[in-house]
């Protein structure tokens, strides 16, 4: 089990212990320089290294091994300490709290566990020193675009890694809409160029984490290991360097994380550490039926709500799947958190996405999101709250004066209402009820936001219907609502493929068609929509048309900070206006199918009587006087930025 690297290390290490000794050093058996005689002899040990310099000084480190609560964990490194080893309910776990003070400096050291028959084992355990300061983990704001990417759907750079013969899922089968199709890591950092060009500023690719699942392991949110990347989407290292890339082209990477529930198939769940560590675990291992969730949101806010349906909803499983976390458990709640931590220091992370956000314990989330905060002060979380109804969506937002005294510490929440609101205005008949004053009425619900531009807007995602079909495959009120969503105060996030109109018209409701590949991924593939070869006139325009709006918000701190006015729909039509300084844009949604000279004579409040503006579409200018031509249904975005 003695695993010595390195015999010339022994050496090496020994030269430097006399050497420290001179010095007046402690007697550690390594030094900062990472010589270090290294053990593998325990099975799992999490987090599998930590970093030096973190605010919080506590580190809880689950290890597991055969009898490992038999044990007796000993340290000796200058700066760190053991202040407690926790026994758990399976023989075969201790969860152990270090301290680890200001003055530890980065380096290796042994964990020595004693067993009483004087057994030994030793583990290897290495505290990094930080890549970066704290205040350089930046996360997204509204000055963002963020590109969703399902990784199996989106390129394929390495064929070599589509399938592992000791994973439980073997197939890959593009004509499958549930299959792996073999996209990976590297086919998003090959394409950065291309996410970049189209001004993207932000990456959120759905999870990346090993997904060991017998079926539907494609779409990652069925995690059987917190702490390994899934060897077809690619290694840690393939996962560094997207986000390396990233970072050099000023991109911020999401990740995407779920501390809801794991895989059924999740290494634990054959040997859990608790009897409480997941929700109705003793059913689980009575091979009973679980409680999946009632899915009842509202429990987390009703003042009515019966305790029953509060349990119900936060405590069941998510499907028969996904077993529930149950974050109660401290230790689990240590888990997750060093989790996230973990991630992020790992990758220099520009943000997480937290999936399902209203199902796990609230209280925890909230415990979550500080501790994440108080580590990285600039850095973004936005979870998933899955509401049309605003008050919904801005209870969960950090600064929320919520009756029941709830902050939740998080920064963004997703603004699934105007999403829905925006389809139905463009969709629907004008009308006094109806049509554009949805989303007139919808934005005027911001009073109740503690920021709205830190809310995320989008059209879709990769649970919904693409907003193409949505929109019933109806470019011009396509074009009216992207455009609209990308002046809004918000942080949008498109889905990939939105730009080459894809669809899913053939079956509503399919996720599998939702995640379709994107054309030009896969070596051979007949179109091509990075290079633009073999797409229809109808996909380059739109792929143009939101190219231009993207790189113009790039740039606009009109509309990443900017003061919002609207005025009322009137005759059909519609304009909002966001102002910064000598930054005026200006959004129009005309829905009469002919030309209207628009009067001018209302918005006389903003200030831009004789100013010239330019289309930032189209790029011709015009002057800002008396009555404005807009030439039939559409939407035009102008500027006084020439
Ligand atoms: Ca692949």
């Amino acid at each position: 089990m003695k695993n010595v690297t390195n015999i010339f290390l022994i050496i090496a290490v020994i030269s430097l212990l006399s050497c420290k000794k001179e010095q007046g050093d402690h007697n550690e058996v390594i030094d900062s320089s990472g010589f270090v005689e290294e053990y593998d002899d325990i099975e799992r040990i999490e987090p599998s290294n930590w970093w030096v310099g973190f605010k919080n000084p506590k580190l809880e480190l689950l290890v597991k091994d055969d009898h490992i609560s038999d044990a007796t964990p000993e340290i000796s490194y200058q700066g760190v300490s053991i202040d407690k080893v926790h026994k758990a309910d399976s023989p075969n776990y201790l969860f152990i709290d270090l301290l680890i003070s200001e003055s530890a400096k980065p380096g290796k050291f042994n964990i020595t566990f004693k067993f009483e028959n004087g057994e030994e084992k030793k583990q290897t355990y290495e505290l990094k020193s930080r890549e970066k300061s704290a205040e350089e983990y930046v996360g997204f704001d509204s000055s963002d675009v963020v590109y969703l990417i399902t990784p199996d759907r989106f390129a394929n750079a390495n064929p070599k890694n589509d399938t592992y013969p000791y994973l439980k899922e073997t197939d890959v089968n593009r004509s499958l809409d549930f299959s792996r199709h073999g996209g990976d890591i590297k086919g998003i950092t090959a394409h950065l160029d291309y996410i970049e060009e189209m001004g993207f500023t932000a990456i959120w690719p759905s999870p990346l984490l090993i997904n060991d699942m017998p079926k539907w392991s494609y779409h990652g949110y069925a995690m059987t290991d917190f702490y390994q990347v899934d060897p077809r989407f690619g290694t840690l290292q393939e996962y560094r360097e997207l986000a390396d890339k990233a970072r050099s082209k000023g991109m911020k990477l999401i990740m995407d994380q779920v501390a809801n529930h794991c895989g059924l198939e999740h290494w634990w769940m054959k040997d859990l550490p608790f009897k409480d560590w997941v929700n109705h675990q003793q059913k689980f291992e009575n091979n009973e039926k679980v409680s999946y969730s009632t899915h009842r949101r509202t429990a987390n806010q009703d003042i009515y709500a019966s305790q029953i349906d509060k349990n119900g909803m936060t405590d069941g499983w998510f499907v028969d799947a996904m077993p529930d976390l149950n974050q109660r458990n401290p230790f689990m709640a240590n888990y997750i958190i060093q989790n996230s931590i973990w991630w992020i220091e790992n990758l220099g992370l520009g943000g997480i996405r937290q999936d399902t956000y209203p199902y796990p314990d609230k209280d925890f989330m909230s415990n979550w999101a500080a501790a994440i905060m108080k580590e990285y002060q600039n850095f973004s979380i936005v979870g998933e709250e899955w509401s049309y109804n605003p008050l919904l969506i801005a209870y969960w937002q950090e600064g929320a004066n919520n009756k029941d005294g709830y902050d939740s510490n998080l920064k963004s929440t997703m603004d699934f209402a105007m999403q829905s609101l925006i389809v139905q205005a463009i969709s629907e008949e004008e009308n006094w009820n109806s049509g554009l004053v949805k989303i007139y009425e919808g934005l005027a619900n911001d009073f109740v936001y503690p920021s709205p531009k830190d809310i995320m807007v989008f059209p879709d995602n990769h649970d919904m219907d693409r907003v193409f079909t949505q929109f019933k495959e109806n470019i011009a009120n396509t074009k009216m609502g992207l455009s609209y969503l990308l002046v809004l105060p918000r942080i949008p996030q498109l889905y990939y493929g939105t730009e080459i109109l894809m669809q899913n018209s053939a079956k509503p409701g399919d996720h599998g068609l939702i995640r379709t590949d994107f054309p030009g991924g896969w070596e051979g593939d007949p179109v091509n929509a990075f290079t633009g070869e073999g797409l229809s006139d109808e996909q380059k325009d739109m792929q143009s048309y939101l190219k231009k709006i993207l790189n113009y918000r790039k740039n606009s701190k009109a509309i990443h900070e900017g003061k919002t006015v609207h005025f009322a729909p009137v005759n059909g039509v519609y304009v909002l206006f966001r102002i910064l300084d000598e930054e005026i844009v200006v959004h129009v949604l005309n829905k009469n199918e002919n030309p209207v000279d628009l009067d001018l004579k209302r918005f006389e409040e903003v200030g831009l009587e004789g100013k010239t503006l330019k289309n930032i579409i189209s790029g011709e200018e015009v002057i800002w006087k008396d009555s404005l031509k807009l030439n039939g249904k559409g939407s035009i975005i102008l500027t006084t930025k020439i």
